[in-house]
């Protein structure tokens, strides 16, 4: 049998069950679609252009081509089908809106021609329709994971399959695009040159992350989580949501450490349990799929938001005055990433303080973030706006200053995305507009000259907002 293995955001060869099942029927045509109708983000191009790079030399490893076509999927199956006389296509399954919409009509599709289609779970711990005993979703997380841990036992991940002994010349004449040709990589000018500092796309790549970061950090996990200057956590999310690393995978090797290490239970239960939220996100999802753009509470819908295109262009490019929110917003510009404590006192600070709508913040981390992951993102939007599910609540406001002196004590994270302020002395780096004269100008800080500023004052926007808050709530 010739089987087309369509590979989408599960570009790895390990812990992969429609290669793996695909291996088991005889000839593998593994197979990768740009979908002329994608939306995708900048940042999460490049990495998927080095991922895919990784993913045909592991293929070719085995002596096969991964082959790449440009278009709309189901005629481009159509067309490969047509010309391998394949008759089964195996993917793992999508839990996102759009993916589902696609994967339903084209299976509906192909099985009407007479092909087999086969889909499988790849990326999940378990399937995201996980319900109450009642048939509602889960809208609060703990009720979830706890219910997921009792309910499911977590399958043993698969190994990388044997291609070796399959017949190999018909895959090697199938026409294949080029990664060139798609240009996903950005053209002039180069803003991702620094990216490629930061991280290692790609399966080996993600293996190595997390073994690196179970023999190095997860020892700090739980109290240096919080503390964006600490390598304290996995920074595996964008080999996550590139399907590099499967949560099987992360979850076996994690167990593994901890049954030769059990003096760190705790950090790993932890660990595991942050990955739980990734699971909640889908779920969520999965249930709700207008998360990514409307509120989940019915009340948020009418916030009085600003439209204010200046607010929203000094929050993007780090130039809003408060240095924890600008380092955040500059790390995630020259590295593609941010770290979670600082992703929720951004998002805060834009939401709140600011007043533009989650939308445009989701939208903007869409574009900019390697790990653009759309139910972590919508659902992480929706929790620090207040209108999600299990959602912090919206009078909680995160003070800048009073979070970065708390999460960055020495302003070691501020001094490496802000080198400008560098020379301040740490009582001051959080709020430079709080030093006189002299002592900014030892420290060469000239405020609205070489830093911006401050957009707004946060104790009056905090004012403005919960007024705002109270309103709504009244009406409602
Ligand atoms: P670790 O702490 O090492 O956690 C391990 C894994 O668990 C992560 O890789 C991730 O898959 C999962 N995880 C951890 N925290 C969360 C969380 N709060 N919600 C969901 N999953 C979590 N994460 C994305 O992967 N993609 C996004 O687009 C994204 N957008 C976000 C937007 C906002 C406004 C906020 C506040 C958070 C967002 N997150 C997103 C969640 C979180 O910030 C990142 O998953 C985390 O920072 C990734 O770093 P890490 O791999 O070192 O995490």
């Amino acid at each position: 049998t010739i089987t087309i293995a369509w590979l989408r955001r599960d570009l790895r060869l390990a812990d992969h069950p429609a290669l793996w099942e695909a291996s088991q029927e005889g000839v593998v045509i593994p197979l990768y679609i740009l979908d002329a109708d994608e939306q995708a983000g900048a940042a999460e191009l490049w990495w998927r252009h080095h991922s895919l790079q990784q993913l045909q030399e592991a293929l070719a490893r085995h002596g096969l081509p991964l082959l790449l076509r440009r278009g709309k999927p189901l005629q481009i199956l159509q067309e490969i089908i047509a010309e391998s006389s394949s008759r089964a296509v195996f993917w793992n399954r999508r839990y996102d809106p759009a993916g589902i919409a696609q994967d339903t009509a084209i299976k509906a599709e192909l099985r009407s021609q007479g092909i087999a289609v086969r889909s499988f779970m790849g990326d999940c711990l378990v399937e995201p329709w996980l319900h109450h005993h009642d048939e509602k979703p889960y809208k609060v997380f703990t009720p979830f994971w706890k219910s997921l841990l009792a309910r499911f036992s977590i399958a043993p991940a698969l190994p990388e399959p044997d291609f070796s002994a399959l017949p190999h010349e018909l895959t090697q004449n199938l026409a294949t695009e080029t990664l060139t040709d798609w240009h996903l990589l950005p053209q002039k000018p180069n803003w991702a040159k620094r990216f490629s500092k930061s991280w290692a796309p790609g399966e080996t790549g993600a293996k190595n992350r997390l073994q690196q970061f179970l023999d190095e950090s997860l020892a700090n996990y739980s109290e240096g989580r919080n503390f964006p200057a600490q390598n304290s956590v996995s920074r595996l999310s964008p080999h996550l949501s590139h399907g590099e690393i499967s949560p099987r995978q992360i979850w076996q090797e994690t167990r593994f450490y901890l049954r030769q290490h059990p003096e760190l239970t705790d950090e790993g239960e932890h660990f595991l349990r942050e990955l739980g939220w990734r699971e909640f996100s889908w779920h969520l999802l999965f249930h709700f799929p207008k998360l990514p753009d409307t509120p989940l509470r019915p009340e948020f819908a009418n916030f009085p938001w600003q439209k204010d295109a200046l607010l929203l262009e000094r929050w993007q490019s780090g130039q809003t005055g408060y240095p924890i929110v600008d380092a955040g917003m500059r790390e995630l510009w020259q590295s593609g990433w941010m770290h979670n404590r600082v992703r929720m006192i951004c998002a805060s600070f834009l939401i709140k303080d600011l007043l533009v709508s989650w939308q445009q913040g989701e939208a903007w981390f869409w574009d900019t973030l390697v790990d653009a992951d759309l139910a972590n993102n919508s659902a992480s939007w929706q929790w620090v706006a207040g209108s999600g599910a299990d959602a912090a609540p919206y009078f909680r406001i995160f003070n800048p200053v009073l979070q970065g002196e708390k999460f960055d004590p020495e302003g070691k994270y501020l001094r490496r995305w802000l080198p400008e302020l560098s020379a301040l002395p740490d009582r001051f780096i959080h709020q430079p507009w709080a030093a006189d004269q002299d002592l900014l100008k030892k420290a060469g800080v000239v405020l609205g000259g070489n830093y911006p500023q401050r957009l707004i004052d946060h104790h009056e926007a905090r004012q403005w907002a919960l007024d705002i808050f109270e309103k709504l709530k009244k009406n409602n």
